[in-house]
């Protein structure tokens, strides 16, 4: 079984700082407007007008992104549900109603329902555990953004699969090139945790994780710049260098991710698949 520590006591933090780039045009859609100047399908913006993607959006795509490896990956090894439930389904997730009520009355009820979560939910949370994977809202760089455009679009009738009758909207998208600050902070994170957050790291920088809507029409391709990476980890042996002494360069060292450090977290990581296979195999 993989260890997952809980929220309550520091043991890790990963910091990763990067630039997202866009390939292709994308939308991250607002809500319908109704003003008669604006397209019917305006792009999300802060409040200065600036288009922006909302943390949320990234942790929904890598969760489907990794929900989708590890169910390939459970069902290959026989592991029923116990790296990704099915959330929506009250029977095929990792915590249904009668099984929080149960383990919320044991001592240890967080330690308790932490360890009853797949590995999904351990580290992008549930309905009870905290989401071990935070990412800040990604602003745009202005420097690589001028202005955006509106793209024509026709619904489709589903049955006769022809036009509906005269339905044709207009959508806003941000177009290609459009770079975005990243940054994301991965707490407490167990070091197989980590390999499996380094595997989604590493699609978005293949571009690999498409993002926003209007797929199906060509948007949404995006990549993590590689060489605007920043790696930062600090474990509970090093957080009082780390609170005393930020920029200290034996602190700053000592928080560096190095490439072999990497390949230990993915090593753990298919480690960790093979314990909860040996595991399993004890039960049945
Ligand atoms: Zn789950």
């Amino acid at each position: 079984m993989i260890h997952s520590p809980d929220m309550t006591t520091f043991t890790s933090r990963l910091r990763y700082q990067g630039q997202l780039v866009f390939d292709s045009a994308h939308r991250i859609g607002a809500e319908r407007s109704l003003a008669v100047d604006a397209p019917d399908l305006p792009v999300l913006r802060t409040v200065d007008g600036r288009p922006y993607i909302p943390g949320s959006s990234i942790k929904g795509a890598w969760r489907a992104y990794t929900e989708s490896v590890l169910r390939t990956i459970q069902a290959q090894r026989n592991l029923g549900h116990a790296l990704a439930c099915q959330p929506i389904s009250e029977e095929l997730r990792c915590l249904p109603k009668d099984k929080v009520k149960t383990l919320k009355d044991e001592a240890d009820a967080d330690k308790a329902l932490r360890q009853a979560s797949c590995w999904t939910c351990r580290i992008f949370g549930n309905g009870q555990i905290a989401s071990k994977v935070l990412i800040k809202d990604l602003m745009i760089d202005e420097a690589s953004f001028l202005r955006t455009e509106v793209r024509d679009g026709v619904a489709i009738d589903r049955d006769s699969a022809r036009a509906a009758d005269g339905f044709k909207y207009n959508f806003e998208a941000v177009p290609a090139g459009a770079r975005f600050e990243m940054e994301i902070l991965v707490e407490n994170a167990a070091p197989a945790e980590l390999g499996l957050v380094m595997i989604g790291l590493n699609s978005f920088a293949r571009g690999d994780i498409l993002l926003g809507g209007a797929k199906s029409r060509g948007l949404g391709w995006c990549h993590l710049d590689r060489e605007m990476e920043k790696l930062e980890y600090v474990t509970s042996e090093h957080l009082l260098a780390y609170l005393l002494n930020r920029d200290d360069p034996d602190a700053v060292a000592a928080r560096a991710v190095t490439e072999a450090k990497t390949r230990e977290w993915l090593i753990a990581f298919e480690e960790a698949i093979q314990e909860e296979v040996n595991h399993a195999q004890e039960a049945r």
